[in-house]
């Protein structure tokens, strides 16, 4: 009391296996906690008694497979009970891949645990699984590696990239995937179709990559990786399905909510017996988000990662000279004129053509990524440090101002540049 606003608290009780569905009101936040009994956030358990604070516009739902009692102070956009979820379906999914990595643990020969790659269309709940899938390995001590090939709406870094990461504790219903040295490859831009030859290369980088890394890891080996994927799946969206499916080397295909896919993927995969097709249901409670909502939130995705998710980072602004950043960009350059080409060859750019791009107020509020490269042919195979936000483009002065998580020096003077632009608002 004492605030001058209504109390608003007020509390929910959940029976077994039911799931209270929330969207935050759009301009405040809403505190929540467990008052009694158990629940989860998509697989990670509430603490019971702690407040924890949801942002504006967060869209989840507390489950719970025993019963509980929730306890909410604030205005929502929605809150409303179901007692029918796929969560028993998914749980027994977690059950199957626990197994698996039990016997990969246990046997010296073949030590590889599940590869689940999750597919569907957008609004399916392919993060939502992936997340749950993670969490619930987590909690049982596995370390699985969550790869994230949405550059539309991912959940490790931000948009326009393919990232991998390992999950060693239930992922956090707030905070999301800890930023922890995350392994990023920037593609640049937020639709495959602008460069689908690079997207591959990406794909095929990461996996090379993780394929290295778990050589040496027999722990992470056994708890395999839970792969997310983006909600493109026709034409060239499902050739990308296949081409990842096959680049990780899944053995668990889900598809969400898609009969056509799923009787897709399993005709077409039914020549490789180590790999499991299965189909499960898309959960009433996922939230369908219009183009527009999805466009704000890979800004805010953005900005998160220079301010954190609750305004707690404060990035650096620097200035750097025109002369000490050198700023490439990868295929779709300008073509080669057909006289340069020889006879009979089409003038069509390189997809994978790394380009020195010139320093002009174009590059005024692009994201750029900093590369790990040593030098520029290595663009395209090097993962990245982190990004940066150009805010301001001194052509008289050869003068570039930008924002940076840190102070200091660039750990690479080599940056790329894509289509992802931000409007810090
Ligand atoms: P996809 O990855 O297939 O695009 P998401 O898993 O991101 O879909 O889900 C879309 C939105 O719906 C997200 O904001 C997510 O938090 C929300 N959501 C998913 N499942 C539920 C649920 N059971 N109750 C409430 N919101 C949900």
């Amino acid at each position: 009391g004492g605030t001058g606003t209504a109390s608003t608290l007020r509390q929910v009780k959940l029976e077994k296996e039911s799931e209270l569905r929330i969207e935050v009101a759009n301009d405040t936040p809403l505190r929540l906690r467990l008052l009694n009994g158990t629940a989860e956030i998509f697989g990670t358990e509430l603490p019971p008694q702690i407040w924890l604070t949801f942002p504006p516009h967060f869209k989840f739902a507390v489950f719970t497979w025993y019963g509980a009692t929730i306890e909410m102070d604030g205005t929502t956009e929605t809150d409303y009970t179901a007692d029918e979820t796929p969560m028993v379906s998914y749980v027994n999914v977690h059950a199957v891949l626990d197994g698996r990595r039990n016997q990969a643990k246990a046997s010296p020969e073949s030590s590889q645990g599940p590869r689940v790659i999750v597919v569907g269309p957008t609004d399916s709940g392919k993060s939502t699984l992936s997340r749950m899938l993670l969490s619930w390995a987590a909690k049982q001590g596995w370390k699985p590696t969550f790869v994230d090939l949405d550059i539309g709406q991912g959940s490790i870094t931000a948009p326009g990239c393919i990232a991998a990461t390992p999950i060693e504790l239930p992922i956090d219903p707030v905070e999301g995937i800890s930023l922890d040295m995350p392994l990023v490859y920037f593609y640049g831009h937020t639709t495959p179709s602008q460069n689908v030859d690079l997207y591959k290369a990406l794909v095929k980088e990461l996996a090379q990559i993780l394929e290295r890394q778990f050589t040496g890891n027999a722990e992470s080996r056994a708890s395999g990786m839970v792969i997310n994927t983006m909600g493109w799946i026709e034409g060239v969206g499902y050739e990308l399905i296949l081409h990842a499916i096959d680049t990780f080397n899944a053995n668990v295909v889900l598809v969400l909510g898609q009969e056509k896919l799923f009787s897709m993927l399993r005709d077409v995969l039914k020549s490789k017996p180590n790999v499991d097709v299965l189909k499960l249901q898309k959960s009433g409670g996922v939230v369908s988000r219009s183009s527009k909502f999805r466009q704000k939130s890979r800004s805010y995705r953005i900005r998160e990662y220079f301010y954190g998710i609750a305004n707690d980072l404060s990035p650096h602004s620097n200035i750097a000279n025109f002369s000490d950043l050198f700023v490439y960009r990868i295929g779709g350059g300008p073509q080669a004129p057909r006289s340069a080409l020889p006879i009979g060859a089409d003038p069509v750019a390189n997809p994978l053509r790394v380009a020195p791009v010139n320093i002009d107020r174009d590059l005024l509020h692009v994201v750029l990524a900093v590369s790990y490269a040593q030098e520029p042919d290595q663009i395209v195979s090097s993962n990245v440090a982190g990004f940066i936000y150009v805010t301001d483009i001194d052509l008289q002065r050869r003068k570039i101002t930008y924002l940076s998580p840190t102070a200091g020096e660039l750990p690479s003077k080599y940056l790329v540049m894509g289509t992802l632009t931000w409007l810090e608002t």
